[in-house]
């Protein structure tokens, strides 16, 4: 029992030390975990989060500010502009404190900067400054002294990234060429640098000829730099050729832009070669073969299509002088006047034949004709009544399909392509001017029964439209003509012209349409016999 009772007592004294023991670790563990929250949460990091301060904004500040002035700053109640002014560009490194000085004693954060910075005051002053571009003017300080200079500078490099011709990698050289060049624009700098840029990689490339190149790109920007390069070579070195004679000069030039791929010497000696025998030609002129009809089978030509008695002789004498052509073919020539140079031999226009009227090379009609009866048609400009009248209908008929035609030109008084006339001819001399341009009085626009359709230019390509295509298949059918067909020229005298269609009324439309002769070839035919 004794026994007993001595285990006992020793079992609680062991327990009571547990228990101590225990009490005393958990003391200190809460000890130490207090002591870290108190340390956390008196730190400055929480205290600016609690702030609101970014965990970014935190490492700028502590970065800024030594501990001390950092808890400084926790008291005070702009807290909030600390950060925005720490990071604004215009900011200089050391003058935090100052600046949060003022701040504090209620100053506004722009006035302080402006106040403290005289480079940014004196530039926003300066004609030009934009404020967004501040960044960059404070950058290009540096480099450049004048503040206006590099207001422009900026503002023009600014400009000029926004140019929908702009390239990032010619930027340096835009800007050095702007700096020789400040009244240049910026459309000006860029084309310049640009072409230069491609031009010095040209494989036929001289440099001693950049400053030429670049003066003929920038009076011809439409031409490639292949095109400049080799003209510039060329005009530059022909005088080297051999056989070069100055009396040709022009000649040389003029052949080799339609022969780019001839050397200088090729294009003088075939120059040189066609002048002599020109000047051959003129010393000697040649006798024109005397023609032998008697070789002609005269009899022939009375039972061939369009027929047509009066040109009988006609026929024969320009098939004696074209052995090579066939019946049919001698008819339509003679029946089209064509035995005889353009413009010579000419006749008056019958105005009495109305709508089947002709005029062309060899028909004209008087100074005074005007048509009576004009109207207005659709698109402007004026066509006789009854021409008038079939236009809109096929106006309207192509509508429904879906097609819009209008009239560009209509009539036209004998004046106006008088005005017409001359101004090509003065422009391109009178052969060239006469393949495209009726000398006046030859114009069927003056009958008020020709009309230009949408356009009157080749460079336009009509001929590819589905709008032309259209007018081809159904303009007969309100009595119009496609006037000067393609392959056509050697008859009517004109070159192609898609758009220009006459009216001669449904049933000879008709008929030339099926049988696919020129109005030429039907008037003589079934007009004037
Ligand atoms: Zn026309």
């Amino acid at each position: 029992m004794k026994k007993d009772g001595a285990k006992k007592k020793k079992i609680k004294v062991k327990k009571s030390i547990k228990i101590i023991i225990i009490i005393f670790i958990s003391l200190i563990i809460v000890g130490i975990t207090s002591f870290f929250l108190i340390k956390h949460f008196t730190s400055t990091t929480y205290k600016l989060s609690k702030l609101g301060y970014s965990k970014e904004d935190i490492k700028i500040l502590k970065e800024t500010f030594k501990e001390e002035e950092l808890n400084k700053i926790l008291d005070k109640k702009y807290h909030k502009d600390y950060i925005v002014v720490i990071k604004d560009k215009r900011f200089q490194k050391g003058q935090y404190l100052e600046y949060l000085d003022r701040l504090n004693k209620g100053e506004n954060k722009e006035d302080i900067i402006n106040n403290l910075d005289p480079v940014v005051i004196d530039l926003r002053k300066k004609d030009g400054y934009q404020e967004e571009y501040l960044g960059d003017y404070l950058d290009y300080l540096d480099n450049h002294q004048d503040d206006t200079k590099v207001i422009n500078y900026v503002n023009f490099m600014h400009k000029i990234k926004k140019n929908k011709d702009y390239l990032e990698d010619n930027l340096d050289d835009y800007m050095k060429y702007y700096l020789d060049n400040e009244t240049k624009s910026e459309d000006d700098i860029i084309k310049y640098i640009n072409f230069k840029n491609k031009i010095i990689k040209n494989s036929l490339y001289n440099e001693k000829y950049l400053d030429k190149y670049m003066d003929y790109y920038m009076k011809n920007q439409s031409k490639t730099d292949d095109y400049i390069i080799k003209y510039i070579n060329f005009t530059n070195e022909l005088d080297k050729g051999k056989n070069y004679n100055k009396k040709y000069h022009q000649k040389y030039i003029d052949y080799y832009i339609k022969h780019m791929d001839k050397k200088i010497d090729d294009v003088i000696s075939t120059i040189n070669a066609d002048e002599k025998k020109k000047e051959d030609a003129v010393k000697a002129p040649s006798k024109e073969k005397p023609i032998d009809i008697s070789l002609v089978d005269a009899t022939k030509f009375k039972s061939a299509t369009y027929y047509i008695a009066d040109y009988q002789d006609r026929y024969v004498e320009y098939q004696a002088k074209n052995p090579s052509k066939s019946t049919s073919e001698v008819i339509q020539a003679v029946n089209s006047n064509i035995d005889y140079k353009f413009y010579t031999n000419m006749k008056s226009t019958k105005t009495s034949e109305g709508y089947l009227m002709l005029v062309n090379k060899f028909y004209t009609v008087g100074s005074s004709y005007v048509p009576s009866n004009l109207v207005n048609v659709t698109g402007g400009g004026k066509l006789e009544k009854t021409a008038a009248a079939q236009f809109e209908k096929m106006v309207q008929a192509a509508k429904k399909d879906g097609y819009t035609l209008k009239n560009v030109s209509g009539y036209r008084s004998y004046s106006t392509q008088k005005s017409l006339y001359n101004n090509y001819k003065a422009r391109d001399g009178q052969t060239k001017a006469d393949t495209y341009s009726a000398r006046p009085g030859s114009s069927e626009h003056q009958t008020g029964l020709a009309t230009d359709i949408n356009t009157a230019s080749s460079a336009a390509h009509f001929e590819n439209t589905k709008t032309y295509k259209w007018l081809i298949n159904n303009c007969y059918k309100y009595g119009f003509i496609l006037r000067y067909p393609n392959g056509k020229t050697y008859i009517t005298g004109y070159k192609f012209e898609p758009w220009h269609y006459r009216y001669v009324g449904v049933e000879a439309a008709t008929y030339i349409h099926n049988h696919n002769i020129t109005f030429e070839e039907y008037h003589a035919y079934f007009v004037s016999h």
